[in-house]
């Protein structure tokens, strides 16, 4: 059985010292070893940004696509091989900008894949413009005056869209973070996972102090329940998307790839598929 290790390959990071990617990246990694994968059973799909470069690092198979479509790839393999587990890791400006549109429909179309932000409120890669995740005032070279832009709630994006899973953790929490990529990995349907992963190069303000103050870690409400999904759209709103845990998860529904015609998994029932009986025999 495949350990962590296993996992590594021999590329050295090239981010920059203290950048919470390489938290994510471990994460990912103690992941896959504690949900019994081998390596040969994972791929990692990233965008473009610091973040993803990640996909090179992990010894699974690798596609470092282009800007924000890392998820119609993720999505084709799963379809194209369903004993893969896919994982589409990237930054928030690569899935909140100009993936947003892909980042949408993938959560509604709920494809059995894990789904990782690597959340810093910044572009990083291009030296520190706003991103769609910065806050409203935020300064960069792209915003000398702040920016006068609300800062988009994800989290409230991937709730309306219909997510069966939305969670959010922080680099400086491996143990939260680690638990829920293997929860989101297990989860039968889209895994929507953002993580804090603070930019210490170009991001002066969202730093893991901050992070670290400004967190409100659902550990501290041990009643809370992550399958009402107005309790979890109220928890997201009262805590301005700061709350971190598994915040929502519907395991009732069915994954796409598994309602799909023609691709009928052996002893899926036919009133698990929403067609008639003369349509199921024909499957
Ligand atoms: Fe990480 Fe920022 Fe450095 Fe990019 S620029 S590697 S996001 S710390
Ligand atoms: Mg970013």
């Amino acid at each position: 059985m495949a350990t962590l290790k296993d996992f590594r390959n021999n590329i050295k990071p090239n981010w920059c010292p203290g950048c919470g990617d390489f938290s994510v990246q471990a994460a990912i990694q103690r992941a896959a070893a504690n949900v019994g994968l081998e390596p040969e059973q994972l791929a990692v799909v990233s965008g473009i940004g610091c973040s993803g470069r990640i996909s090179g690092y992990i010894n699974a198979y690798g596609f470092h696509g282009v800007h924000g479509r890392s998820l119609p790839i993720a999505q084709g393999l799963k379809m194209a091989n369903r004993e893969l587990t896919v994982i589409a890791a990237g930054g928030d400006g690569d899935g909140f900008a100009i993936g947003m549109g892909h980042t949408v429909h993938a959560i509604r179309r709920n494809i059995n894949i894990t789904y990782i932000v690597m959340d810093n409120q910044i572009y990083g890669l291009t030296k520190g413009q706003t991103s769609p995740r910065s806050a409203e005032g935020f300064k960069t070279k792209s915003t000398p005056s702040g920016s006068i832009e609300s800062a988009l709630s994800p989290l409230e994006v991937a709730l309306a869209a219909g997510a069966t899973f939305v969670g959010q953790s922080f680099s400086s929490n491996l143990k939260q973070l680690t638990t829920l990529i293997e929860e989101g990995i297990k989860h039968e349907g889209f895994s929507f996972i953002n993580v804090f992963s603070p930019c210490v190069t170009f991001n002066k303000v969202n730093t893991y102090e901050w992070f670290k103050e400004h967190i409100v870690d659902l550990e501290e409400t041990p009643d809370y329940d992550p399958s009402n999904r107005i309790a979890a759209m109220t928890k997201i709103m009262e805590t301005n998307s700061l709350v971190t845990g598994l915040i929502y998860q519907d395991k009732t529904k069915k994954s796409y790839e598994n309602l799909v015609a023609g691709f009928k998994p052996e002893g899926l029932a036919k009133q698990d598929l929403k067609i008639s009986e003369q349509d199921f025999e024909k499957l």
